[in-house]
């Protein structure tokens, strides 16, 4: 792994370094590379595009670590108006969202925060299902996994089509994949973006690619609907194998990639009639998300510092 992976990842939790650099639009040099817009017109025309490319969508709107609770709501009432707009836009059938909890009330530092954020959640669930649509909970780091998945279980009382992300740098995922491979069960499995300690995570590349692989084995032998978040191009081969040796169709498990990652890879396999979804993370809050782009490739550093001199 990357020695500059630790560092950018603990620059993606500054607020002193975030404040130097936000005020430079996404529209501005790379961040527009893997952020298409602010607001939710430019979220829905990115959606619209993909769509006609073949591509499913998911959205993020972007924020996490929110500390107070009007902004936990203004981030709950941006959900609500970008279910409406896609609704209206009939793009519902091929778009779902995801949602952080630190973003709409678990990081608030007070004892009722789990229960903001769970109430937060049933507010953009319930618009999701309304609009004919579901909500996948992201993954944070570490130490929110276990709230996480309490919220994952109270959430699927009433929309058990929520769905939850896991993620293979963990110890402890293997054992949540077995948990999780039920029916009816949506599942994203990724690598992990956060900077984890060797206490709770594997740290060397190798050891977590062989978690992913355990864990896709897991999932695809399992009756759930995985869903495999990576653009490793040997995860996405292995994969495909997995999913013929267990003899799942395509469509009952689909490819995820983020917006702006290897985007002719999504369309390829899209074309190949695999079902396919970019995460699509819009909004002004875009650093800590950068930031953890840039983390996974440090090349892109040169780029992002020439967009900074330039702003
Ligand atoms: P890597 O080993 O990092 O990369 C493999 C190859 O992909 C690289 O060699 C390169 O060719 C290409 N690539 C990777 N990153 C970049 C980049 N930034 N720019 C250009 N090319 C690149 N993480 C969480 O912790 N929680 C979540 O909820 C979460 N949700 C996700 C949702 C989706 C749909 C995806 C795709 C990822 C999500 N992640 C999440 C991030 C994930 O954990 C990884 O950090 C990220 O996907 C990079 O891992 P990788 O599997 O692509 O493999």
């Amino acid at each position: 792994m990357s020695p500059i992976r630790g560092p950018l990842l603990l620059l993606a939790r500054s607020g002193r370094v975030k404040r130097l650099v936000s005020t430079m639009p996404v529209s501005a040099g790379i961040v527009h590379g893997y952020v298409p817009g602010e607001d939710t017109p430019a979220a829905v025309q990115a959606t619209a595009g993909l769509v006609d490319d073949g591509l499913r969508v998911t959205l993020d709107y972007l924020g996490e670590d929110v500390t107070d609770r009007a902004q936990a709501d203004a981030t709950v009432e941006a959900y609500l108006d970008l279910l409406r707009e896609l609704s209206l836009r009939g793009l519902t059938r091929h778009a779902e969202v995801s949602v952080k909890l630190s973003a709409i009330g678990q990081a608030i530092p007070d004892a009722g925060a789990a229960k903001v954020a769970i109430e937060n959640a049933r507010t953009i669930c319930r618009a999701a299902r309304n609009a004919g649509t579901t909500v996948t909970l992201d993954m944070e780091d570490h130490t929110t996994t276990d709230r996480t998945l309490a919220a994952l279980r109270e959430l699927r009382q009433d929309f058990p089509e929520t769905g939850a992300v896991l993620q293979a740098m963990l110890h402890r995922t293997e054992a949540d994949c077995r948990t999780l491979a039920h029916e009816g069960s949506r599942v994203r499995l990724c690598k992990g973006a956060y900077a984890e300690p060797a206490e709770v995570a594997f740290t060397d590349k190798v050891d977590i690619d062989k978690s992913y692989v355990r864990c896709l084995k897991v999932l695809l032998a399992g009756q759930g609907y995985p869903m495999i978040a990576t653009h490793d191009p040997r995860m996405i081969d292995i994969a495909s194998s997995l999913a013929s040796r267990y003899g799942r169709a395509q469509g009952t498990y689909e490819f995820q990639m983020l917006y702006g990652i290897r985007p002719d890879e999504q369309k390829r396999l899209a074309e190949d009639g695999e079902s396919v979804r970019t995460y699509v993370p819009y909004g002004v809050e875009w650093y800590g998300y950068l930031m953890r782009r840039l983390a996974e490739r440090p090349a892109n550093l040169a780029f992002f510092a020439r967009s900074l001199v330039s702003k």
